[in-house]
């Protein structure tokens, strides 16, 4: 069941690794690890386990990477059941030929990236894509989950129907939670037919209040776009506007975009920066009021990039070395306006000298949820906001 590892966890040594190929292997790995006290760290492909705080142990890493495969593609129904090791990238092509999609994980006509990861990897780290502003984030999408909790015991949550009955969350408390309150093995997500056709209108903005007040503007305006996204470099960047649905309306509703920005304001292709990482050895997670947003790109200094989502508020600011100073600076005009900045990444140095997550409200709530899911702290230890 388990083998000797010589592997790491963000600079956490590993002892041992599993690599369960079902439901039944992870409750069986995890009963054992309950039953000897070992820490487990789940990985997915790996790709954000720095995300976060670095683990207090990493006794164990659980490689889900062998558990994949779509369990079931209901097209009649928009609902797709997949392993919680399958790559993205295989939903979004199990996908397409049914002219559906996942809203998260979806490849426009022009897209570069990024589009990697696993399923539940992209449930425990809950990244933000632009179709969030019609569609909203993973917790929006998943309707069911089966999760294996810190002591092997395996629960299952929602459904395969869209419209499930209420109570307890399941689903949406893992989202984002870093693997720290259970393995998720399976997702059950809704999906959205491919959209007939789509066009972006882009405007260059030279202030901060200038791509608040666009961003503003298209939010209270009739053209339901799906995706409001901002490019911010120094003092000024562009941002588009992603318009989908039948071919017959599109063209309408560009129209009214491009009178609604003015000034330069053009149906282009998509941006090559769209949903591009943004660059920079430290990434901040900003999300503020959608009127506090020039507040915030304000209080940057001109050799930060920003880019996310303008008509929510919510952005990534990708910086070098920033001081703590500069973090913590931003926090404050963030809370200001409703928001938090957590540092999705950043070099030891950084992370050593400002907490990753900031103040967290919720805080004394979320270490009761911890406790009744994993309370002896066997699962990813110290990794989430305050320790948990
Ligand atoms: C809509 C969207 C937006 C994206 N935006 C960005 C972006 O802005 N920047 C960027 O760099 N990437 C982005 N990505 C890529 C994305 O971050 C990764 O694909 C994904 O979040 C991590 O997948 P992974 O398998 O590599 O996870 P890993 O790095 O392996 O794990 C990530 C975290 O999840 C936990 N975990 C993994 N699997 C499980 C499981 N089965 N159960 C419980 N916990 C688990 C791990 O312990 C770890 O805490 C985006 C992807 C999508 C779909």
């Amino acid at each position: 069941m388990l083998t000797e590892s010589s592997d790491a966890v963000d600079g956490v040594p590993v002892r041992y690794a599993a690599r369960p190929t079902s439901t039944s292997d992870v409750a069986d790995v995890l009963r054992h690890t309950a039953a000897e006290n070992l820490a487990v760290v789940a990985r997915g492909s790996g790709s954000k386990l720095s995300w976060g705080r670095p683990p207090e142990r990493a006794d164990v890493l659980l490689d889900l990477s062998g558990l994949t495969g779509i369990v079931d593609h209901a097209a009649g129904d928009l609902v797709l059941r997949v392993r919680a090791g399958t790559p993205m990238s295989t939903v979004v092509d199990t996908l397409a030929p049914a002219g559906q999609r996942l809203a998260l994980a979806t490849r426009l006509a022009g897209q570069r990236g990024p589009l990697g990861g696993t399923v539940g990897g992209t449930i425990a780290a809950n990244p933000p894509g632009p179709l969030r502003y019609a569609y909203g984030m993973v917790r929006d999408l998943l309707i069911g989950v089966t999760v294996v909790r810190a002591d092997g015991a395996v629960a299952h949550s929602g459904g395969a129907v869209v419209k499930n009955v209420a109570g307890y969350d399941l689903g949406k408390l893992l989202c984002g939670s870093l693997g720290t309150l259970g393995i998720v093995t399976e997702a059950v997500f809704r999906l959205h037919p491919t959209p007939e056709s789509t066009a972006v209108v882009a405007k260059t903005v030279g202030s901060g209040d200038e791509a608040t007040r666009l961003a503003v503007a298209i939010r209270h305006s009739q053209v339901a776009p799906s995706g409001v996204e901002l490019n911010w470099t120094g003092s000024g960047g562009t941002i588009a506007v992603l318009v989908e649905g039948v071919a017959g309306g599109i063209e309408a509703r560009t129209d009214a975009l491009v009178g609604l920005l003015g000034g330069d304001a053009e149906i282009t292709a998509l941006p090559d920066w769209w949903h591009e990482p943004v660059a920079g050895n430290t990434i901040l997670r900003a999300a503020v009021a959608p009127t506090g947003l020039g507040a915030l790109l304000d209080a940057m200094p001109d050799s930060a990039v920003a880019r996310g989502c303008a008509g929510l508020g919510t952005v990534h600011i990708g910086l070098i070395n920033p001081s703590a100073d500069l973090i913590v600076t931003l926090r404050k005009v963030a809370q200001a306006h409703d928001g938090t900045v957590w540092v999705e990444q950043a070099p030891a140095a950084v992370r050593q000298a400002v907490d990753s997550f900031g103040p967290v409200p919720a805080l004394s709530l979320m270490r009761r949820v911890k406790r009744q899911f994993d309370p002896d702290r066997r699962l990813s230890p110290g990794r989430f906001v305050g320790g948990i």
